[in-house]
Formats: structure tokens, sequence, C-alpha cells
């Protein structure tokens, strides 16, 4: 189904926001996380791998590209 694969890049090159799958915590690439060590314009890709979510401290891969 190339339509759909096209679909997912697409998402993947637009999303600006994560979402925490655990705890529902999220984060803004624009915004960043000043309280957390995140400038603003961070982009999620570039966050340490050893960060971890603020509210309930799962890693980076518990995180889902999130559509508002
Ligand atoms: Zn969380």
């Amino acid at each position: 189904m190339p339509g759909l694969r096209e679909r997912i890049m697409t998402t993947a090159i637009a999303t600006r926001q994560w979402i925490c799958n655990v705890c529902g915590w999220i984060y803004d690439e624009v915004a960043g996380a000043a309280d957390h060590g995140l400038a603003p314009g961070t982009r999620f890709a570039d966050i340490p791998e050893d960060w971890y979510c603020p509210d309930c401290g799962v890693t980076k891969s518990d995180f889902a590209p999130y559509e508002p």
C-alpha cells in the first residue's frame, strides 16, 4: 500500500507534538519544555536518549507523534 506509506512519512515530517503513551503528557517542539531542560525549538529527535517524561518517568521510546 504505497499510499499508506507516504501518508505515514508525511505525518512524521510534519509532526511537532509528541504525546506520552503512558500519562498523556504532550511535548511541543515549538514551545519546548524549559522546566525540564528542553529549549524552545528542540526537535524531539534531538532530545537525549536518557531524557524521561517529567510526569511519569518513561523514556522517549514511549512517546508517539501527536496530531491535535
Ligand atoms: Zn508520561
